[in-house]
């Protein structure tokens, strides 16, 4: 990757950190929503790493990592260029919340895809200004990124993890197959390198049915195959010191593992790292069957076994409920609790880890496959 990159109004400069603006949409007000750009290149070239985060307005350590990450230090010793972005949903992040208010909309499922452009039918509604803005930032983060980590928070007290998408590939198409076979062991050694525990996505079906290929860092890893993760850092609206170290350690690693940086890879300290031997994906439970109030008996980073007690259910007078309590139906880690105390039928009280029977990629859902624009 060449070293003369330009985004927004900043030009890369050898040695400096550069800050600017790109700007992404017009609200009806004049105003102009930019994103905040940070470009840091090293004196030698190598590659480019892009590194994202603020998608989610209510999850706010993400800006602290790439702040704590990016010193003259740093680009001292750098090779390549690395380009922050700490506020991709402005909006969310002035009112502190997930979607932003002109666009009542999961932020982090409006980037593009493999399918084919939509229907100009004039009872569908045109993508919004944020998706327009994203699609138009993805074009140039596609055009330059090597690498791209995007920043995230899961819940209150949650775990520190790396979020890892399984590599969808079409299904019919053995070429594409172990073209996406070769990215996932890639991506594998990407994550080994920023040292946390590493969680898979949903299976394919659920993934697509939830829109996660269209994340940041799920859309530019299965429609443009560029090396990418989310990282989740802990608790939101109120960021653990522990985890931006952690998280900063980890990313100057996965630095290192693609030869930007020339030290010794760092310990990831003072953050609980979970290595259950096999692979993990997540999934919502256990679930309760009946409205109750819940009192958590364990917490994120718990290694749970089937059948465990997990909570007691309680009615609001405090009297034990249904089987007063409810078990793990999995074996797994707990990544974080469900927020609050009080639950209808059918809500998981948990997010925990499981084993994972898929493989590492799949093929997407047929359904899915039928839209798809034709191989490139
Ligand atoms: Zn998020």
């Amino acid at each position: 990757m060449g070293m003369d990159l330009k985004i927004g109004d900043v030009t890369a400069a050898p040695g400096e950190i550069r800050y600017g603006r790109w700007d992404a949409l017009e609200h009806p007000t004049g105003h102009v929503e930019f994103f905040p750009l940070i470009v840091a290149q090293g004196h030698r070239e190598g590659p480019c790493f892009w590194l994202t985060a603020g998608v989610h307005g209510s999850e706010q350590a993400g800006p602290l990592v790439l702040y704590e990450l990016l010193t003259p230090d740093l680009v001292a010793r750098l090779r390549g260029t690395i380009v922050a972005i700490p506020a991709l949903n402005p909006a969310g992040l002035r009112t502190r919340t997930r979607d932003p208010y002109h666009a009542k909309v999961d932020p982090n499922r409006l980037w593009p895809e493999a399918k084919a452009d939509r229907s100009d039918h004039p009872d569908f509604d045109p993508p919004t200004s944020l998706e327009l803005s994203y699609q138009r930032l993805y074009e140039k983060m596609t055009h330059s990124a090597d690498y791209l980590i995007d920043y995230h928070n899961a819940w209150i007290g949650s775990l520190s993890f790396a979020l890892r998408d399984r590599i969808l590939y079409r299904g019919d198409d053995t070429e594409d197959q172990d073209r996406a076979q070769a990215l996932s062991d890639k991506l594998d050694d990407m994550l080994k390198a920023y040292g946390h525990t590493v969680v898979t996505e949903y299976p394919a079906e659920t993934y697509i049915k939830e829109n996660l290929h269209r994340t940041t860092s799920g859309s530019v890893l299965q429609r443009a195959r560029i090396l990418a993760f989310t990282a989740e850092l802990g608790t939101g609206m109120a960021p653990d010191p522990k985890i931006i170290k952690a998280a900063c350690a980890g990313t100057r690693n996965v630095l290192r593992w693609a030869g930007m940086l020339d030290d010794q890879a760092e310990a990831i300290e003072d953050v609980r790292v979970i290595r259950t031997g096999y692979p993990v994906r997540r999934m919502r439970t256990p679930r309760v069957s009946e409205a109750c109030v819940v009192r958590h008996l364990v917490q994120a980073g718990d290694r749970v076994g089937k059948g465990d007690v997990v909570a007691e259910l309680r009615d609001v007078w405090g009297r034990a409920t249904g089987n007063g309590v409810i078990r793990s139906g999995y074996e797994g880690i707990v990544l974080g609790r469900s927020h609050g105390v009080f639950f209808y039928p059918g809500q998981p009280i948990l997010v925990m880890a499981v084993r994972d029977d898929d493989a590492s990629i799949a093929p997407y859902p047929r359904h899915y496959r039928e839209s798809m624009r034709p191989s490139p």
